[in-house]
C-alpha cells in the first residue's frame, strides 16, 4: 500500500525520526479543538526535529503522493490541523525554541511549536511584547497563529499577527526550503510571500520558523468594566468610542449569558442582572492612559452604561482579563458549546449583536457573546443539551442564518479562526467564484500535487 510503503522509505531515509504509528499514540493528534467534527485516521504522525526532517518528510510525501497535515498545538477551531484518512499528520511540537531575541532591532527569531504565552514570558524580562494574544495564548502555537492570523484581546490597538511578521522560512510541497521576507522593517522586492503564507492555514507550505516583530512592554496599563443593560447597548459604546478616536489597548464583550457563566465559574463578582460588560484598558501609561480610559468610559455614559468599575490594581486587572479569556471555557460547563467567529464592521455591530439573539431564539438554543469588540469580532457560542438529539441540526440552522446577516451587514464569516473544513462552502459565498479561482491558482503553484493539508479551506472541486 501507498501509506505503507511511504512510511517505509520515511524509516530508511529518517532512522531518528519520531514516528508515532500506534492508534493510542496517534489518537491525541486526530482533533482540533473543532469538537464536533469527525476527523479523519492518519497513517501516522511524524514529530520532526528540524527543517532538514521536515524536508525530506515532504520530499517523499510527494513521491508517493501521501497527504501531509501540518499541525500546531491542535487549538484551532476550524477543523485545520484535524487528521485527514490516510494522510501524515506532521506536527511541529518540537520546535519549541526561540532561536534569537534582538532588543535593538525589535525583533525575535523563532521555531514554530514555540506556545504563544512562552514567547511572551521569554522576552518579557528584556522589557519586550509579542502584542497578538489569542484568547488560548497558554496552548496554541506560534506556527498556528501564523496559519491563522489569530487576533486576541489587544489587536484592536495593535493588529493581528500578520501585522508582526518580518520573515519565514517555508518548506514547499515538493520538500525544497525557502526564505521570505528578512529582518528589515521594510522590504520591497518581488511579490510579498511572507504575507501569503500568513493565513494560508497549512495549504502551501510548512513554517518551519519566523522572524517576529515585538514591541517594548507598555509602562502601565489601566483597566475598567463598563455595564449595560444589552449587548445592543454596549455595542453603541464600541461605535461612540471608535467614532471619538480613541484606541484601548482591549475592547471586549461579554453578553449576559457569558457574564452569568463566567461568575458562576469563576466567582469573580460581576452583577449577575447586567445584560453587557465592556472590558476596557488603555497601556498608553501615566495621565495619557487615565485620559484614554476616561474617554472611552464617557462614550459608555453616552450609550447608557449602568455601571462602571475601575480595578483597583494589576491583580484585580489580571482576573478580569483571564474571566474574559475564560468565557467559552465558562459557556461550555453549560452544556455542547459552540464557539463561532463572525466579524462586522464596527458600527454595524448592534445590529449583529441583535440577529444573533434573534437566531438563537428562532432556534430555541442558548447563546453566549463575548469577543473582541473593539475589532468587531465576535465569538458567539450556541450552547445546546446534550440530551438533545437534535442540538447538532439547530446549532447548523443559527449559523447559516447568523452568516447570512454577517454578510449583508458587510461583514466576514470568520475574523481569526480560519476556513477549515468548517466554513469552506461560506469561503465561496463570502469572496465569490472569481476570487476562488485565483485561491486556487495559487494552491495549484505551490502545491501541485494537492498534497497539504488537502480538503482545507476548498471545497472539492
Ligand atoms: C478557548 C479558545 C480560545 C481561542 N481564542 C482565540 C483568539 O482569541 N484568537 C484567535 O485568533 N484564535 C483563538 N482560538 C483559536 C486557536 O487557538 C488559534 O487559531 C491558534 O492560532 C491555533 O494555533 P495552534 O498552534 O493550536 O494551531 P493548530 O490548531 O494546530 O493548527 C491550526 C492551523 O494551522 C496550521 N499550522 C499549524 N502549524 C503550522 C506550521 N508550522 N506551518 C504551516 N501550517 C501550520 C494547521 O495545518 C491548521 O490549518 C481559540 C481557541 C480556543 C480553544
Amino acid at each position: 500500500m501507498t501509506g505503507d510503503t511511504f512510511l517505509d522509505d520515511l524509516r530508511r531515509a529518517l532512522p531518528d525520526l519520531r514516528l508515532l504509528t500506534d492508534a493510542v499514540e496517534v489518537e491525541p493528534y486526530r482533533h482540533d479543538r473543532t469538537a464536533h467534527l469527525r476527523p479523519g485516521q492518519p497513517i501516522g504522525v511524524a514529530c520532526p526535529a528540524d527543517t532538514r526532517e521536515v524536508a525530506t518528510i515532504l520530499r517523499l510525501a510527494s513521491e508517493h503522493r501521501v497527504p501531509v497535515v501540518p499541525r500546531g498545538a491542535g487549538s484551532g477551531l476550524s477543523g485545520g490541523a484535524a487528521a485527514v484518512d490516510g494522510a501524515l499528520t506532521l506536527s511541529l511540537e518540537r520546535f519549541d525554541r526561540v532561536l534569537h531575541v534582538d532588543a535593538d532591532d525589535l525583533y525575535v527569531v523563532v521555531q514554530p511549536g514555540v506556545l504563544n504565552a512562552d514567547l511572551g514570558r521569554a522576552i518579557e524580562p528584556l522589557g519586550l511584547f509579542f502584542p497578538p494574544d489569542p484568547a488560548s495564548y497558554e496552548f496554541c502555537s506560534i506556527g498556528g497563529n501564523l496559519a491563522e492570523d489569530a487576533g486576541g484581546l489587544r489587536c484592536v490597538k495593535y493588529g493581528v499577527t500578520r501585522d508582526y511578521v518580518l520573515g519565514l522560512e517555508v518548506v514547499l510541497a515538493d520538500g525544497s526550503v525557502i526564505r521570505t521576507g528578512g529582518r528589515t522593517v521594510k522590504d520591497a522586492m518581488g511579490y510579498d510571500l511572507t504575507q501569503l503564507f500568513v493565513g494560508s492555514e497549512g495549504t502551501l507550505g510548512v513554517i518551519t520558523e519566523a522572524t517576529l516583530r515585538v514591541l517594548p512592554l507598555p509602562s502601565e496599563t489601566v483597566t475598567a468594566l463598563a455595564f449595560f443593560g444589552s449587548p445592543v447597548d454596549a455595542g453603541r459604546a464600541v461605535a461612540g468610542i471608535t467614532r471619538a478616536g480613541i484606541v484601548p489597548a482591549t475592547l471586549e464583550l461579554m453578553d449576559r449569558a457569558t457574564i452569568r457563566a463566567v461568575d458562576a465559574a469563576l466567582d469573580v463578582g460581576l452583577p449577575a442582572d447586567a445584560g453587557a460588560v465592556l472590558l476596557i484598558e488603555s497601556d498608553a501609561g501615566g495621565a495619557a492612559g487615565e485620559r484614554e480610559l476616561d474617554g472611552a468610559l464617557a462614550a459608555c455614559r453616552d450609550a447608557g452604561a449602568t455601571r462602571i468599575d475601575r480595578a483597583a490594581d494589576a491583580a484585580e486587572a489580571d482576573a478580569l482579563r483571564d474571566a474574559r479569556r475564560k468565557a467559552h471555557w465558562s459557556l461550555a460547563r453549560g452544556g455542547v458549546a459552540r464557539m463561532e467567529d463572525v466579524g462586522v464592521p464596527r458600527s454595524r455591530a448592534p445590529e449583529l449583536l441583535a440577529a444573533i439573539e434573534r437566531v438563537a431564539t428562532e432556534q430555541g438554543i442558548r447563546v453566549g457573546v463575548f469577543g473582541h469588540a473593539g475589532d468587531g469580532n465576535f465569538h458567539p457560542t450556541f450552547v445546546t443539551d446534550p440530551a438533545d438529539p437534535d442540538g447538532e441540526r439547530k446549532v447548523h440552522d443559527a449559523r447559516q442564518a447568523m452568516y447570512g446577516v454577517v454578510l449583508e451587514l458587510g461583514g466576514t464569516v470568520s475574523g481569526e479562526h480560519g476556513t477549515g473544513l468548517v466554513k469552506r462552502e461560506w469561503l465561496v459565498r463570502q469572496r465569490g467564484e472569481a476570487h476562488i479561482r485565483v485561491l486556487r491558482g495559487i494552491k495549484a503553484a505551490l502545491d501541485p500535487l494537492g498534497i497539504l493539508n488537502p480538503g482545507k479551506m476548498f471545497l472539492d472541486p
